[in-house]
């Protein structure tokens, strides 16, 4: 409800929260309220594209980050409908076609609406093939046409919907490395890992250098990820808040977390 939704925003600008999350289950005139109370109080809002938008009015409404790349998919494939999938039927197999003028377009208009896109593309390989290869396109596109792009965590994965997380690909890293597959060097994968999440926050003097002045929080790697984007999950050892967490010191604190998750795991 449009009320509501007003309502609420102004509950949580009370509570003096940094953002919005949308959810993609909101009728479109929930969220064009929302979306204008939001920009009255200078909040930003981020998440999901509401079932009843398209990205673009989307980002026009002032949406900062929309969140996986299925949202463009509507706007992008020649038949929107070829996107859909019977449940329980096999997946067609046919290439999702893009109507590139269009899905060249609305790209701009990201751009130009300042819009950041977090693709959620998975570690390579991951996913229907058609869908995996009309997605990677897109995160192609996307980047050449300037979208700032966004490292996410919770890429879908075979069963993730039917709540079996452990096939799902959830760390930045596989998407830095879907992002690869997509066509991004790993120096601009590695930029979008490490820089464009410091610059959406506003928070680029403090993070994503190395130099005297900024937060000492970085991994030392044992391998070039510029060379395999792979190598940036081999991590040597870690500063955290200025303080050194050697090879030795990262190992047991990751044993002790995993006999913790098997501890909650058999209670
Ligand atoms: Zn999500």
């Amino acid at each position: 409800m449009p009320d509501e939704g007003r309502e609420i925003v102004n509950r949580l600008v009370a509570q003096r929260v940094h953002l919005l999350k949308i959810h993609n289950g909101l009728s479109r005139e929930t969220f064009l309220a929302i979306a204008e109370e939001a920009k009255r109080w200078r909040l930003p809002f981020d998440g999901h594209l509401p079932a009843g938008m398209t990205i673009v009015e989307a980002s026009e409404a002032g949406q900062r980050t929309v969140e996986h790349v299925g949202a463009l998919g509507p706007v992008c494939a020649s038949n929107p409908a070829a996107l859909q999938q019977g449940r329980g039927a096999p997946p067609p197999t046919e290439p999702i076609e893009i109507d590139r003028p269009r899905c060249e377009e609305a790209l701009r208009r990201l751009v130009r609406n300042g819009t950041w896109l977090t693709p959620t593309i998975g570690a390579p390989g991951q996913g229907i093939p058609r869908t995996r290869a009309f997605n990677l396109a897109l995160v192609r596109m996307a980047f050449a046409a300037g979208v700032r792009l966004l490292p996410g965590t919770d890429w879908p994965g075979g069963g993730y919907w039917r709540g079996q997380y452990a096939t799902a690909s959830r760390t930045p890293w596989d998407d830095l490395a879907g992002m690869v597959e997509a066509g991004l060097t790993p120096a601009d994968a590695l930029r979008v890992g490490i820089v464009n999440p410091a610059r959406l926050l506003g928070i680029q003097h403090q993070l994503g250098r190395v130099e005297a002045g900024y937060l000492a929080d970085l991994v030392l790697l044992d391998a070039d990820p510029l060379l395999d984007i792979a190598n940036a999950t081999r991590i040597s050892a870690v500063v955290a808040n200025g303080r050194l967490v050697d090879a030795a010191q990262r190992q047991r604190i990751l044993d002790s977390e995993l006999a913790a998750q098997k501890g909650t795991a058999q209670r």
